[in-house]
């Protein structure tokens, strides 16, 4: 088979920025997928119906005459001050499809994040009770913990206590890495997904160490060892609907990524759908990606499954090594750029 037709897939988690940096990469994911999931996570973070549907507008007019028809889905940042309120107001507002929960710390402009879910009880009931999905980023981020072990013990420490507090709540476990992860959610009872990324598909922890230190495959929560990259490849092809695509693709240039602190991210926009049929091809299951890429997703959050299709084809070519950003003045780094690409989007 060297064509793949597919019902246009959906990207349940994205960043896009905002300004020229989202000007600069919206278009890539607009033409690879119908709809996304964008993250809350600007400066100041998108904490209210009102933020949110004005990023959303920001994005809309950022598309070109090829991307119209491209429809983002926000996420509200949960912090500690969100009222019930604003939960019953994001959950009539059809463009609003989440709270997204990020620990305080745990990632890029994260420093609004929750400190503690005691705090955040009311808005976790009204969740709860309006079916408001609540999207987390699950890490502890109390630094005598591994950097490596900071997932699972998020799930010890506080996906199952939350669990059994809001045992209603609809969850959406972001960005698995890990075998523990990928367990929990596969075996879990009640409302519960996950997205994955196609970096947690395709590369473990060695390749942060190839030849030397690799920043453009720092991303958070980190690469793992190759056991956690297996289960992950399990759960993804394993027809399970709790398991589904989620890109995470977070731009940062490549001057933030390269420096003394790099910034935590994979820019994988550009190639992210050819990234994840090359994984499923490899496998043998690319009559799966269609499942995991666009319907499991929708069905989660109980939207129709795209009537328009996308056409990848088989063929070789070699993934840029950085492109323009920020209307050209300066440059990003794709995910495993310079590496052979197996799969073309059809465009
Ligand atoms: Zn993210």
């Amino acid at each position: 088979m060297n064509d793949l037709v597919i019902p246009k897939p959906d990207d349940w988690h994205l960043h896009l920025r905002d300004g020229r940096a989202m000007a600069s990469v919206v278009g890539y994911t607009a033409r690879s997928f119908g709809r996304a999931l964008v993250m809350p996570n600007l400066r100041p973070p998108v904490v209210s119906v009102e933020m949110a549907l004005a990023y959303r507008d920001r994005i809309l007019k950022a598309l070109g005459p090829a991307e119209q028809g491209f429809n983002p889905y926000m996420a509200l940042y949960l912090t500690d001050n969100t009222s019930a309120q604003e939960v019953r107001r994001a959950a009539e507002t059809p463009e609003v499809l989440a709270y997204k929960l990020y620990p305080a710390g745990a990632t890029t402009n994260s420093d609004s994040g929750v400190t503690d879910l005691s705090r955040c009880h009311a808005a976790l009931e009204a969740m709860q009770e309006t079916g408001m999905v609540l999207c987390v980023h699950g890490e502890v981020t109390d630094h005598q913990v591994d950097v490596f072990d900071r997932e699972a013990r998020f799930i010890e420490d506080v996906l199952i206590p939350l669990r059994a507090t809001f045992p209603g709540l609809r969850i959406v476990f972001e960005h698995v890495t890990t075998k523990e992860a990928a367990d929990y959610v596969r075996q879990a009872e009640g409302s519960i997904a996950a997205t994955i990324t196609p970096q947690h598909l395709l590369f473990n922890r060695n390749s942060l160490f190839k030849g030397g230190l690799r920043p453009h495959y720092y991303c958070l929560p980190v690469l793992k060892r190759e056991p956690h990259r297996q289960a992950l490849l399990q759960v993804a092809t394993s027809g399970s609907p709790r398991f589904f695509l989620g890109t995470d693709s977070a731009p940062h240039s490549k001057d933030a990524k390269e420096m003394d602190c790099g910034c935590a991210g994979c820019f994988s926009a550009p190639h992210a759908m050819a990234l994840y049929a090359q994984v499923f091809d490899g496998l043998g299951c690319l009559d799966r990606l269609a499942d995991f890429a666009s319907r499991f997703g929708a069905q989660f959050y109980g939207l129709p499954v795209s009537e328009q299709t996308i056409t990848l084809t088989r063929g070789q070519s070699t993934i840029e090594t950085s492109l323009p950003y920020e209307d050209g003045d300066a440059q990003i780094v794709p995910l495993a750029a310079g590496e052979p690409l197996g799969w073309q989007l059809s465009l």
